[in-house]
């Protein structure tokens, strides 16, 4: 039985993770009654993230540098006897504690004045009565709401409730955080250890980092393998999903789907604190307008999908795509790619346009240039049968 507390918000946001969090802070500072559900005890924990930000992604986080473990000004790849790497000299990306950063931000959120509640998970919708019932610590409770934010990360129960299909892809992510001791200025990637996504070495200071990788199949094998010299080393653990390629609808009556929920991480790097934060200040306008206006129509939600879509609708669209052609290069012919790569040009381009969020200008000023003649039979390759394989 659910006891009606009789409670009553002008916006429930669901799940205190980045996405969460920054729409509730945002409803709650333009003055609307705002609830922020987490249905655990401590916000952060336990952390599913490598922790590499963006400049933008850090910027759109708006918090101090107290969660910054360190900085990265360029990259590594590696793959077999091919390697090539970038520096632009300056700070490219934010290595974080993204529990220490999702807790910075619920602290903002809270400031601003919403409510938090945690240890409390949202289990049912009613979306005649706009109401969500919750159980936790106050135990089972009726919340009524005028709108509703789901933030509720890549198993959001709100988004299952309301039939929206699985998202199209589902990666699986392992990491460890180990000591080791070298290069502290660049992030090192290996795509052929995981070969239809990459693995990753991010230093965290100069005597530890994160090593980890994501993929599609064989996911602990991979990852077993990848960090055998490691193994008895691992100071911190993490796993976790990332939906990729956004969910086929992200509204509802009065119900606005973002961050992971709506499956919206970026599938060239899976990362999805950008476009989460992004989405998420997309639904706070929509909320907030819906409420000034009482206007909760169709439109009205359907103007959040749009919002989004215009604003990074066709990196995801452009990046799923390259997901895709990814997943069909083997390994020696991304060895190949690699060595095509290291050219001193296409380096320079890489330095000058590279964009973690925004990759697809980057990849169309790559494909233009002569000098990727030699990756262009592997790309046609494996562009024609990730037609074939849909
Ligand atoms: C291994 C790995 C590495 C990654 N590395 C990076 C990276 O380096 N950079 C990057 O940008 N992204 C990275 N990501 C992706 C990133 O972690 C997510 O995209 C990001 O956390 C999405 O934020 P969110 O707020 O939408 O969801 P989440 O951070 O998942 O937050 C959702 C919150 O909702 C809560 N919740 C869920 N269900 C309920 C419920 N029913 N009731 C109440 N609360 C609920 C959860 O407890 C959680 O706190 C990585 C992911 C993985 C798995």
């Amino acid at each position: 039985m659910y006891r009606m507390m009789n409670r009553k918000y002008d916006v429930v946001v669901v799940g205190a993770g980045p996405t969460g969090s920054t729409a509730a802070r945002i409803c709650a500072k333009s003055g609307l009654k705002t609830l922020l559900l987490e249905e655990q005890a401590h916000i952060g924990y336990p952390v599913q993230c490598a922790g590499l930000l963006s400049n933008h992604a850090f910027n759109e986080c708006e918090v101090s540098d107290s969660s910054v473990f360190n900085t990265v000004s360029g990259a590594v790849i590696k793959a077999g006897e091919a390697q090539c790497s970038f520096d632009a000299g300056k700070t490219m990306a934010y290595v974080v504690d993204r529990g220490a950063l999702d807790r910075e931000m619920a602290i903002h959120c809270a400031d601003t004045g919403a409510e938090i509640q945690l240890k409390t998970i949202a289990r049912e919708l009613s979306r005649t009565e706009r109401i969500v019932r919750v159980k936790g610590l106050y135990g089972t409770e009726e919340i009524k709401y005028s709108m509703l934010i789901a933030a509720d990360g890549p198993r959001s129960i709100i988004s299952r409730a309301l039939g929206i299909p699985n998202a199209p892809v589902y990666l699986s992510g392992l990491q460890c955080d180990v000591k080791i001791h070298g290069d502290t200025d660049h992030v090192h990637i290996f795509p052929n250890a995981s070969p239809d996504f990459f693995a990753w070495k991010i230093p965290l200071d100069s005597e530890h980092a994160r090593v980890g990788l994501c993929g599609l199949v064989n996911v602990r094998e991979r990852f077993l393998s990848f960090i055998h010299p490691y193994r008895n080393h691992c100071i911190h653990f993490v796993s976790g999903t990332i939906p990729l390629g956004t969910k086929t609808r992200t509204y509802d009556d009065r119900i606005l789907i973002c961050g992971d929920a709506a499956a919206m991480a970026k599938p060239t790097s899976g990362g999805g604190v950008y476009t989460g934060i992004r989405a998420a200040r997309h639904a706070a306008a929509t909320a907030i307008s819906a409420i000034e206006n009482d206007d909760y129509s169709r439109s009205m939600m359907a103007g959040y999908e749009k919002a989004w879509k215009k604003d990074f609708g066709h990196e995801i669209r452009k990046g799923f795509s390259f997901f895709r052609i990814r997943g069909q290069i083997s390994p020696p012919e991304m060895e190949k790619m690699v060595q095509t790569l290291s050219d001193h040009h296409i380096r320079e381009i890489i330095v000058s346009k590279g964009d973690m969020d925004r990759p697809s200008r980057l990849i169309t000023s790559l494909l233009a240039n002569p000098r990727m003649i030699p990756a262009y039979a592997v790309l046609m390759k494996a562009w024609f049968s990730s037609m074939k394989n849909g």
